[in-house]
């Protein structure tokens, strides 16, 4: 791998040692079992890290706890700063980092780049927050009283994260954590556990720079059981899990369980309504980016396409033809459009999605497979599929993380196109293809989609900070990032001021003495 400057980017990012197999991680406290990392690019171990065990747990609690009294009292604007800092850094180290996310996960190294990028522009949004995170004054009905709300920080924030943002849904939540003056323990997924590392590096080297303690930012690594200790522990006032709507599930049960409070951003159902009025050229783009990008491995990846029967032969061909010219290979290589598959686990079940699309009854119209050969060594690397379905199919109704959309037909009105989209569990990502604005307005009416996220002629993937993003339904809805996604990991307080010498109750209730 030495020609796509790899090794110079592990270098860059402090993780030389684990490039010759030393065991690493957790910084101070790991001490648990190994975790190799190979990549799905070639299969090659990339390098191992250290689990962390309840002993190890419980030192990175008490570093949290001691850190949060010092960071609470900074002013936040100054953390701001330090956010500003971070951001700083990562620009530096983007093209490494963007490597790194690129080889350990799979997506092409544009993708990597463009994850990194989020991360400066969530660092960016959370500088500018830290001078605002403001709560309101209210008239008090008591005379020579004054009554407002404020926001303080919550404390220490439990981030979850799944494997195929490895750094972007990290800085989601800990940016906004920071400046709202919480510190946060990150379980990054097991999957990719040097990106969890290596943004552990930079964020540290901030940290010894301005002389405070590297507790604001802990790491801890290993599978759900290590994820479990956060959810079960009720010094975690809030647990931010992202992954699958079953981990959800059990993490949402396990933190109400001790009145914790959660944030989820869980798995999605993605469609793409296509109606007569649609542009085709952007149809096509849009859905096939959607559909193939991060292999089908992003919770808002395109996976079905809801056609009006008038111009579904026609789209069809169009979207078949495109994907005969997808380059699938190494993602570092910019030439290729499709990289691998996380791990043969996804490829199984990328296999076992297209054998029961046929036993329900679905045509498969550019076959599937996986990949040998040169180039393919490491088996994860499948070719993109498309099949005709009906949405009552059970596996259309589930998330299959991996490039196989399905073309669903609608006839009449656009309300029914919409009902289609809204009938499965999840609520993430949606959109139109249209030039009609009575058909826009309607998507995105009361009566329209029902997705956290809902796109006019832009496809369901790819969102931008500045807007919060989650979605409804089995998708968990929490939500991240941009608008006022910032109070979640704040609590609120209602203060009520008297400044005379008078005691009046509120109501009007008298209490002489
Ligand atoms: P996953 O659910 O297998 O794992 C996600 C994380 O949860 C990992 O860190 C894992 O160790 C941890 N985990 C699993 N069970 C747990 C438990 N019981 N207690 C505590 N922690 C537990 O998901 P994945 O395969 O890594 O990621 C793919 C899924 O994530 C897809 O469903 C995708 O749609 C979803 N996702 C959603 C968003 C979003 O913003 N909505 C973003 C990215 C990914």
């Amino acid at each position: 791998m030495t020609d796509f400057g790899i090794d110079k980017a592990l270098q860059e990012l402090g993780l030389q040692e684990v490039n010759k197999g030393t065991s690493t991680g957790n910084l101070h406290f790991s001490s648990g079992d190994i975790i190799e990392s190979y990549s799905p690019v070639d299969g090659k171990l990339i390098g191992k890290v250290s689990t962390t065990t309840k002993e190890d747990y419980e030192k990175v609690m008490q570093t949290a706890t001691e850190a949060f009294k010092t960071w609470r009292t900074k002013p936040a604007p100054l953390r701001g700063e330090i956010v500003r800092q971070f951001g700083e850094k990562l620009r530096v180290k983007k093209e490494a980092l963007g490597k790194l996310v690129s080889y350990e996960m799979g997506k092409s190294y544009q993708e990597g780049l463009g994850e990194v990028q989020e991360m400066i522009d969530i660092c960016d949004f959370a500088v500018g927050l830290s001078r605002q995170l403001h709560g309101l004054t209210m008239h008090s009905e008591r005379p020579g009283h004054r009554m407002y709300e404020q926001y303080h920080p919550l404390g220490i924030v439990g981030i979850i994260s799944a494997f195929n943002f490895p750094v972007a849904v990290w800085s989601w939540n800990t940016a906004l954590a920071w400046i709202c003056g919480d510190v946060c323990v990150w379980k990054p997924s097991e999957k990719t556990p040097l990106c969890g590392v290596a943004c552990q590096n930079i964020i540290a080297e901030v940290l010894r720079e301005n002389n405070l303690p590297e507790g604001i930012s802990c790491l801890i690594n290993g599978d759900y059981k290590v994820g479990e200790f956060m959810t079960k522990d009720t010094r975690v006032p809030l647990v931010s899990a992202t992954g699958s709507t079953r981990m959800g599930k059990i993490v949402a049960s396990e933190v109400a369980g001790r009145l914790g409070k959660s944030l989820l951003e869980l798995g999605g159902n993605n469609a793409i309504i296509v109606t007569p009025d649609s542009d085709l050229k952007m149809t096509v783009i849009g859905a096939v980016f959607g559909a193939v990008g991060t292999a089908g491995q992003r919770c808002t990846s395109t996976r079905r396409l809801i056609i009006h029967e008038s111009i579904y032969d026609k789209v069809k061909n169009a979207i078949v033809e495109a994907y005969k010219q997808l380059r699938i290979g190494n993602p570092l290589d910019e030439n290729n459009h499709v990289g691998p598959l996380i791990d043969k686990d996804a490829v199984a079940m990328y296999n076992k999605a297209l054998e029961k699309v046929v036993a329900e009854g679905g045509n498969i119209i550019v076959e599937g497979g996986v990949l040998s050969g040169e180039g393919y060594e490491s088996g994860c690397y499948v070719k993109p599929a498309i099949a005709e379905a009906s949405n009552t199919f059970e596996i259309v109704q589930h998330e299959t993380f991996a490039p196989v959309l399905y073309l669903l037909k609608y006839s009449g009105d656009v309300i029914n196109a919409i009902e289609i989209q809204n009938n499965v569990a999840q609520g993430l990502s949606s959109a139109i293809m249209t030039n009609n604005l009575r058909e826009a307005e309607a998507f995105l009416s009361v009566a329209g989609s029902d997705c956290g996220i809902a796109n006019v002629n832009i496809g369901t993937s790819g969102a931008e900070i500045g807007g919060a993003f989650g979605g409804e339904k089995d998708t968990g809805g929490g939500r991240e990032s941009g608008s006022d996604a910032w109070k979640i990991y704040m609590r609120r307080q209602t203060n009520t001021i008297n400044y005379t010498t008078d005691l009046p109750l509120a109501q009007g209730i008298k209490f002489d003495l």
